[in-house]
């Protein structure tokens, strides 16, 4: 991955994506970004686990929410909160 500025601390800091939560699937299975397609949830392998009595809807994003992800963690950002240093918008794909 390839940021806009240089790390000026050197170090091997783990910057984190911005993406954009687009409208979710399959009932909330799968949801991509809707900038450049990033696959944020993807649960279409496999069968959650829905406890008898208990709402089955699968959480999803709130579409065209910001959505940070670093690493296997993801997180959502205030719309009003501007980008951190180690935070980098992702890239539309086209
Ligand atoms: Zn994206």
């Amino acid at each position: 991955m390839v940021a806009g500025t240089p790390n000026q601390k050197g170090g091997p800091l783990m910057s984190a994506t911005i993406h954009i939560a687009g409208p979710a699937q399959l009932g909330g299975l799968y949801q991509t970004c809707e900038r450049c397609g990033f696959v944020l949830q993807d649960y279409t392998g496999s069968t959650p686990m829905v406890v008898e009595g208990e709402d089955p809807t699968i959480a999803s994003w709130p579409e065209g929410g910001r959505i940070g992800v670093i690493g296997n963690a993801t997180y959502t950002l205030p719309d009003d909160r501007p980008l951190d240093d180690d935070e980098t918008e992702c890239r539309p794909t086209s």
